[in-house]
């Protein structure tokens, strides 16, 4: 998909390193792995820490946010096709775009939010480099959602609210999922889907995201 040469430590050998610790942590489904495996990590942080890109480990962006764990990307792409392909999708916080990327590949619209605008601006440009043509992004307030293109197949958060937002769980198609990192010092990620009885909730395990904020940072 992109150019790789000419970067040594970004090689595809540490990129394959990185999908075989991942298949060690318990990540099996093959279209995940293959999407990790296509979505060049490095190009979503500043160069200077690109050689870092393929380690297992969130990366600082810049506005006190952090590019999310390859682990949890995988495992959070992994449970938003628990119930098919999704056509759209909502991501809640697009930071540096890399989760977009990720989830460009397995669904086949991908919506984005962000409360940030200088991240969202950059985020655009690297999604454009990229061709990701099937993301949309805007500068929102992820606690609104984005009415106008409910309802969703699935609502995933790469922030965490301190409890579950009752707009989301509205813009929520019949049989869609919301998964969402839920708590303050403490939290879960959850899996809400709205079945035919109501929503059923599970809880997936232990995370640790950065908050989910109210209003837009300009
Ligand atoms: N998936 C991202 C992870 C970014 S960290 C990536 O791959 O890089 C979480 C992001 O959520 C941050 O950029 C933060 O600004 C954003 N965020 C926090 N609260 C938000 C809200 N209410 N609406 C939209 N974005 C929000």
């Amino acid at each position: 998909m992109t150019d790789l040469r000419g970067i040594g430590m970004t090689s595809q050998r540490t990129r394959l390193r990185l999908i075989e610790r991942l298949k060690a942590q318990g990540i099996s489904d093959e279209r995940v792995l293959q999407a990790m495996t296509d979505t060049p990590r490095h190009l979503f942080v500043d160069e200077a820490l690109a050689h870092r890109a393929y380690e297992d480990t969130a990366l600082p962006i810049g506005f006190n946010q952090t590019l999310s764990q390859p682990y949890i990307v995988a495992r959070m792409t992994e449970l938003a096709l628990l119930s098919g392909r999704p056509k759209r999708l909502l991501e809640l916080g697009t930071g540096s775009g890399y989760q977009s990327a990720v989830l460009s590949n397995i669904a086949e619209e991908v919506y984005s939010v962000e409360r940030i605008k200088p991240l969202l601006d950059k985020a655009r440009v690297r999604l454009r480099k990229l061709k990701a043509r099937n993301v949309r992004c805007k500068h929102g307030d992820g606690f609104e959602g984005w009415e106008e293109f409910a309802p969703f197949d699935v609502i995933l958060g790469a922030a965490a609210p301190e409890t579950v937002p009752e707009r989301l769980l509205s813009q929520l198609a019949p049989g869609g999922v919301l998964l969402l990192p839920v708590g303050g010092d403490s939290q879960k990620l959850v899996r809400i889907q709205l079945g035919d009885e109501g929503f059923e909730e599970t809880i997936i395990e232990d995370v640790f995201f950065v908050p989910m904020l109210e209003g837009l940072q300009r």
